[in-house]
């Protein structure tokens, strides 16, 4: 009699179970965890896309997402404290990406309409050669304020367009005043 179908199908529970014990048995090894470790980031510099097409793939099927987000909160609720030092580590590796998150937040507390990419901030902020519209103070992406022309909360847009670099002493000058000049006001311009 000929087999129709091989052990691993007819035992699929068993063998999934022995897979799963051999994998944590594996695991346990450091030595081991380190060589995965290395060939995965191998693997991504060789495919730098696939782990993102991966979770693309994950996210076409919604009961298979929603499950990776289940098991994802799960993990992070057992492993506070991990995920707490991923987010510091995060935060201090990319501190404009902050600035970013925080300058979306605040436009969308103010309902504002538009909006920008870091990228097309940038942009602007070389447009005027890395300087405070008002003072020209040299300026870098660290200590650059965007100043909406039109304030957020008089319905200025949040499109980079309404947008100027400015340093904090001439972006916390007194809000009315700046949203009615079209150019650079020359009382501002100081030699600093
Ligand atoms: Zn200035």
């Amino acid at each position: 009699m000929t087999r129709k179908t091989s052990w691993y199908q007819e035992n699929i529970e068993k063998a999934r179970k022995l897979a799963m014990e051999n994998y944590h048995r594996r695991m346990k090894n450091p030595a081991y965890r380190a060589e995965r470790k290395e060939r995965k980031r191998q693997y991504l510099d060789r495919h730098p896309t696939a782990e993102h097409s991966r979770y693309m793939r994950y996210k076409e099927d919604s009961d298979k997402y929603q499950e990776l987000l289940r098991r994802s909160r799960e993990w992070q609720k057992r492993n506070r404290s991990k995920v707490a030092k991923k987010e510091r580590n995060w935060r201090k590796r990319n501190p404009e990406k902050i600035k970013q998150k925080n300058s979306n937040r605040r436009a969308r507390e103010n309902e504002a309409p538009g909006g920008h990419t870091r990228i097309q901030w940038l942009s602007k902020f070389q447009f005027h050669g890395f300087r405070c519209f008002y003072c020209f103070h040299s300026l870098t992406e660290m200590n650059v304020t965007k100043e909406h022309r039109i304030p957020l909360s008089r319905g200025g847009s949040d499109f980079v367009s309404n947008l100027v670099p400015a340093c904090h002493s001439c972006n916390s000058k007194k809000l009315n005043f700046r949203s009615e000049f079209t150019s650079r006001p020359k009382t501002v311009i100081s030699n600093k």
